[in-house]
């Protein structure tokens, strides 16, 4: 359950962790389905909804009420003509066992295929047909094509680059003929992006005082494409670094959701001389590219031409933890919580 607003990052305490027991029954007169909860997702967008005044395209929680998110469930039981007993459903789903979902306009029907784990459906391939998903596979795909307008040979860099969205857009542009560097928190995520995901280069932005001194060391000629996941300092230092006709993709700014005073970005004149374009998105503004986007990443990843690396914690009681550890960094890739693997 989520207990009440918050100013800061989110922490275990913010959620409570109750067992108790329910009839695991359609209620008479209730239009929908009962799902059984299989993977979670972890996703920054849930501490957005933990803020009391959140203007935005999703709601804030009610305290009190049970945590919200992506998920990938089993039909258990349906009045919808739309939903069979034992279909797997990907969508918005309560941080529960089961589930009574109403709004089966939030569920899609997982098409399965042995070639690509379930969990998958919520990082990889996330797929969800509401306006407001924000899925990180779609976001790397939308956002590296549609909103970086890439070219063979370009440079780039990609900040949170070993989480569920970075990852993938690194791979994406080395795919591109692009030069990529990505930044994250720790050694072991800078010897990943470097020897599984096939970046040209990694550091960490933890161990670099000077950060805009750390891109300038990677890309002595400039930075064009700048896929910002994170926003304040690592923004301001690439602003320094653009090239002439840059361009940025503000993605997320992780840096900033838990301060109540958002850090000043000083460096943005910089957009003016370098005419550098910048230009947030949310990927559910590119749903038409839905369809494509799952045949060409769904074929590359059987093809082995990308990976893509989950974190997953075991238990419905391991969520909350979960979360929190988002914002310090504590995931090594997609974050899962697996309820049950049936
Ligand atoms: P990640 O899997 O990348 O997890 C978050 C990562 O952010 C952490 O692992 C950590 O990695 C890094 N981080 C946490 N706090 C900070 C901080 N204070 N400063 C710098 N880095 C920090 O998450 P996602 O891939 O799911 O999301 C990445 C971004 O994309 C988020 O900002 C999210 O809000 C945004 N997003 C946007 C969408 C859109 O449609 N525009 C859709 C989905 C996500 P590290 O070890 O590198 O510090």
């Amino acid at each position: 359950l989520f207990r009440g607003f918050i100013t800061a990052a989110p922490k275990e305490t913010d959620m409570e962790f109750r067992v108790g027991t329910a009839e695991l029954r359609i209620p008479e007169g209730f239009k929908g389905v009962l799902v059984k909860n299989l993977y979670l997702s972890c996703d920054p967008f849930l501490r957005s909804r933990m803020r009391e005044f959140y203007n935005s395209y999703i709601p804030p929680f009610t305290p009190g009420s049970v945590v919200e998110g992506f998920g990938i469930s089993r039909v258990v039981e349906t009045n919808d003509e739309g939903f069979r007993p034992g279909d797997l459903v990907s969508g918005l789903t309560g941080w529960e066992e089961y589930t009574l979902i109403t709004s089966t306009d939030r569920l899609r029907k997982i098409q399965v295929d042995e070639k690509i784990p379930l969990s998958h459906h919520l990082g990889l391939l996330g797929q969800s047909q509401l306006n407001h998903a924000r899925m990180p596979g779609f976001t790397a795909y939308a956002g590296f094509y549609e909103v970086c307008s890439p070219k063979k040979g370009e440079r780039v860099f990609v900040s949170a680059a070993c989480g569920a969205v970075g990852q993938l857009v690194g791979q994406l542009a080395k795919l591109h003929g692009c030069y990529v560097v990505g930044s994250a928190g720790t050694k072991q995520k800078v010897d990943l992006l470097k020897n599984k995901f096939g970046f040209d280069d990694a550091f960490n932005y933890k161990e670099e005082p000077d950060l805009a001194g750390a891109m300038k060391r990677y890309f002595p000629d400039g930075i064009d494409i700048y896929f910002d996941n994170v926003g304040g300092a690592t923004l301001d230092a690439a602003l320094l670094n653009m090239r002439i006709r840059g361009r940025i993709a503000a993605c997320g700014m992780i840096s900033q959701h838990s301060l109540s005073f958002k850090e000043g970005i000083h460096n943005l004149y910089m957009l003016i001389p370098k005419r550098i374009r910048m230009e947030g998105f949310i990927q559910s503004d590119y749903l038409h590219l839905f369809p494509q986007f799952l045949d060409r990443i769904g074929d590359l990843y059987k093809e082995e031409r990308i990976v893509y690396m989950e974190d997953t914690h075991q238990g419905l009681e391991s969520a909350p933890a979960t979360l929190a550890g988002l914002f310090s960094g504590e995931n090594v890739g997609k974050q899962v919580v697996c309820v049950c693997r049936e």
